[in-house]
């Protein structure tokens, strides 16, 4: 049953995404199912979450803030201004009302995939990570010691890729979404709280 639905959403990917998002979203796809061979996470939540994390992403951002402002979801100001960021809440309401997926866990991973959030469950860092990693990618710095890293210890992955992105949005000048800082603080902490532990 799940995997004709898999193979359902993959033919829907393919023909709502461009032919480079659809090469990215199958990339996070089996990325993600990698991970959660690793981790010991549901490895079809994984391929799920990862088709469908991008969903909204080749809509217009006037198509986006309608969907928003037709189903009441909320739009912060950060969002306003950069609209393309809202693919993430836009993919998971799609996720739930055009693809039917009923598992919290696979729509959070979908919500949160763009600056996770803290607390983050197995599967949200696992499509956080897959995102960021996966084979399609080339720009990011520091890529192969982060794949690498990836499948060794996921939140110290997860850690890396949050630092490296807010290091990257400040040296352009970019505007970061406030969420992004607030994982990253809240996985630092953890980890000091650890090491004083003795973990
Ligand atoms: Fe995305
Ligand atoms: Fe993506």
């Amino acid at each position: 049953m799940r995997v004709i639905e898999l193979k359902k959403i993959r033919k829907a990917m393919e023909k709502s995404l461009d032919s480079k998002r659809y090469e990215h979203t199958l990339g996070v796809e089996y990325t993600a199912a990698a991970l959660a061979m690793r981790y010991g996470a549901s490895i079809q939540d994984a391929q799920l979450a990862g088709l469908l994390h991008d969903c909204a992403k080749c809509l217009s951002d006037e198509k986006r803030l309608s969907i928003c402002e037709k189903h009441n979801i909320s739009i912060s100001e950060y969002e306003r201004r950069n609209p393309s960021l809202l693919h993430a809440k836009v993919g998971s309401f799609l996720a739930m009302e055009e693809y039917e997926i009923t598992d919290s866990d696979v729509i959070h991973a979908i919500l949160n995939h763009t600056t996770g959030r803290p607390g983050m469950s197995l599967l949200e860092k696992i499509i956080f990570v897959a995102d960021y990693i996966e084979p399609g990618r080339d720009k990011a710095a520091n890529l192969s010691e982060i794949r690498q890293m990836a499948f060794v210890d996921l939140d110290n992955a997860l850690l890396r890729i949050l630092r490296d992105t807010l290091k990257y949005l400040e040296s352009t000048g970019e505007e970061t979404d406030p969420m992004t800082r607030r994982t990253y603080d809240y996985y630092c902490e953890l980890k000091e709280k650890e090491s004083e532990n003795g973990k």
